[in-house]
């Protein structure tokens, strides 16, 4: 047992650094890295300013105390990390990556909303190091849109394709992120366009359902944190693919599983679909 646990200690050989050690991901990842048994956190950074400095990361994400201080300069800890997990503001990334292509540091980049200056600027720094940038580091999210585009390939048009969303009371827009992207890779699969054959919820006469149609809809209600079901209706029978998000950890966890991935990868850039295997 003893034994077991040395070793897996001594496993833990992988120097990840985090960007926004303070965020809402960065503490789940500060948390994520600590349970897989391949890494360790070697350096946590936060804006500076940013009232955290100083303090110790694993307090922050409320893990106690693991002796790693967040600091407030990527430079100062550089030559400490293998790779840097980046979940944070597009203008900081931008910057990171400039700063972990000078110095050979791998990266997991997670942050959303990059310009066509941060898209450039990614697209250079692949150039010298390795990076996975994904929109969604959910492994079960990125395993589900392949499916679906193997079932779509496989029914084709004799399936009706239904998308049914689930979120909490408190989401602003409908359908979700996740759901467009779900219908999409149905679409796909099926060489359609989905602008052309998608139908968002029904009301009143509606007349037959058309073939080649995908039907979308969402339910709101409660704290549910994102539920998302399609359903390939055949003649004869039914077959369902369902996500459920639970936490926010399920990001955190997949972006680790990138980390360890990616630093056994040749310079380019990567997605998550890349990490699972899934575009082999
Ligand atoms: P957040 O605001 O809670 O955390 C961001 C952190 O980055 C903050 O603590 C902030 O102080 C820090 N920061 C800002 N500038 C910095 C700098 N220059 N250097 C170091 N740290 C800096 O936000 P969040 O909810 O954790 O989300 C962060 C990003 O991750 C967003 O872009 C979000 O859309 C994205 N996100 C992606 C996924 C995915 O699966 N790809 C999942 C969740 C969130």
């Amino acid at each position: 047992m003893n034994q077991q646990v040395t070793s897996q200690t001594d496993n833990k050989n992988i120097k990840v650094g985090v960007i926004g050690a303070g965020g809402r991901m960065g503490r789940m990842l500060i948390e994520a890295l600590q349970d897989n048994p391949q890494t360790k956190l070697s350096a946590a950074i936060e804006r500076q300013g940013s009232s955290l400095v100083g303090a110790d990361a694993g307090e922050v994400a409320a893990i106690g105390r693991i002796d790693v201080s967040i600091v407030d300069n990527l430079v100062s800890v550089i030559n400490d990390i293998d790779v840097l997990i980046d979940f944070s503001l597009p203008e900081a990334t931008e910057q990171n990556m400039q700063i972990c292509a000078e110095h050979n540091v791998a990266m997991v980049i997670g942050t959303t909303g990059f310009n066509e200056q941060q898209e450039t600027a990614l697209a250079a720094a692949s150039q010298k190091v390795a990076i996975v940038y994904a929109g969604n580091y959910s492994t079960g999210v990125n395993l589900s849109l392949k499916l679906l585009e193997m079932a779509a390939k496989a029914f084709g048009t004799e399936a009706d394709v239904e998308v049914i969303e689930a979120h909490h009371k408190h989401k602003i827009d409908a359908p979700s992120g996740t759901a467009y992207m779900m219908a999409e890779a149905v679409a796909k699969g099926r060489g359609q366009n989905l602008k052309d054959v998608a139908v968002y919820g029904r009301e009143g006469q509606t007349g037959a359902r058309k073939t080649g149609t995908i039907g979308i809809h969402a339910i709101r209600g409660g704290e549910i944190v994102g539920d998302h079901t399609v359903m390939f209706i055949a003649d004869g029978e039914v077959v369902e693919i369902t996500h459920r998000a639970r936490v926010r950890m399920t990001f955190a966890a997949g972006a680790v599983r990138a980390a360890t991935w990616i630093v056994q990868q040749p310079v380019g850039q990567y997605d998550m679909q890349d990490v699972l295997g899934l575009n082999d």
